[in-house]
């Protein structure tokens, strides 16, 4: 079996179309869906991010305001900027490009941000929304994954679901997403003991983990649906993700490749969520 491919490039487009056309809606009602992005400091990885994310935006329609401070800036100048972008009414969605300057505790400024500008949905209040199964903002990466997961039409009730990799931004939140749609879920991690004999359970299997070749074909079972969020650099410099591709796609059903499979998925669904948070403001 050769897998089909989730484009994650086409399908982020159908995404960006689908926000331009709302956008274009509320924009009529006198509402101008606004993003703030706060950069500190200068890491040059954090640069290319905020680009994509100004980018990404003007392309879709709403309007991303980045504002750039110095590495130097202190923590308390930077909450009480977050404060004022809270208290701003025509700000619907506020980014804190990670990571921030050593000083700074950074979960302390996520949690300054209001739970209701929260986009990037890493505060507190939007996992334990997530959780319960309360409205909310849902992590852009995982999101996207269960995005591609409906594109294909696939029904994961009753499925067992693997995630590889429990950081709170990518593989927890995805184990609650894939909960939620009442899918068997196994959360494996690098103190699990034996990780091809539980991926070899799965119908889909989740990699999140920043590790190239973590997943090899002996370790699929044929015909599984496989999610490549890692991103990493092979020794020619080439970006690629933590599966086998060439590998495991003889072996599973469906395959996002890297590049063109999560990352733009990611990218698209931070539009999805400032479009939201700009909607919600609105009712
Ligand atoms: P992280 O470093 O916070 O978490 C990595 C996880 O992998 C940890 O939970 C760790 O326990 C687990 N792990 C490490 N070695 C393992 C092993 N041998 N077996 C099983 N599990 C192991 O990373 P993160 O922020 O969750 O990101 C994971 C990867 O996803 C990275 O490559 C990152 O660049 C990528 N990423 C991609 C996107 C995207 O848009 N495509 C977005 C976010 C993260």
């Amino acid at each position: 079996m050769t897998a089909q491919l989730i484009d994650g490039n086409a399908l982020a487009r159908q995404i960006r179309a689908d926000v331009s056309g709302r956008t274009a809606a509320l924009k009529a009602r006198g509402i101008q869906p606004t993003l703030a992005i706060v950069l500190v400091g200068d890491d040059p990885a954090s640069q290319v991010y905020v680009k994509h994310k100004v980018n990404d935006s003007s392309e879709t329609g709403l309007v991303a305001n980045l504002e750039r401070h110095p590495a130097s800036l202190g923590e308390a100048e930077l909450l009480a900027r977050i404060h004022a972008l809270n208290e701003d009414p025509s700000v619907h969605g506020i980014l804190v490009q990670l990571p921030l300057p050593r000083h700074m505790d950074s979960q302390k400024v996520i949690e300054a941000i209001s739970p209701a500008k929260d986009v990037d949905g890493f505060h507190v209040a939007s996992a334990g929304a997530l959780m319960v199964g309360r409205p909310g903002f849902w992590p852009c990466t995982p999101h996207g994954c269960l995005r591609m997961l409906d594109s294909i039409g696939y029904e994961l009730r009753g499925k067992h679901a693997v995630v590889i990799g429990r950081s709170n931004i990518v593989g927890k939140p995805m184990a609650m997403m894939l909960l939620g749609r009442s899918a068997t879920v196994s959360i494996c991690h690098s103190a699990t003991a034996d990780l091809g004999a539980i991926t070899r359970q799965a119908d889909v299997i989740v990699a999140a983990v920043g590790k190239q070749n973590l997943l090899t074909a002996d370790m699929v079972k044929p015909g599984a649906v496989v999610l490549d969020v890692g991103m990493n650099r092979n020794a020619e410099g080439k970006l690629c993700g933590d599966v086998d591709f060439e590998g495991v796609r003889e072996v599973a059903s469906w395959i996002t490749p890297v590049p063109g499979g999560v990352g733009p998925m990611t990218r698209a669904m931070l539009l999805v969520n400032t479009l939201e948070a700009a909607e919600r403001s609105a009712k």
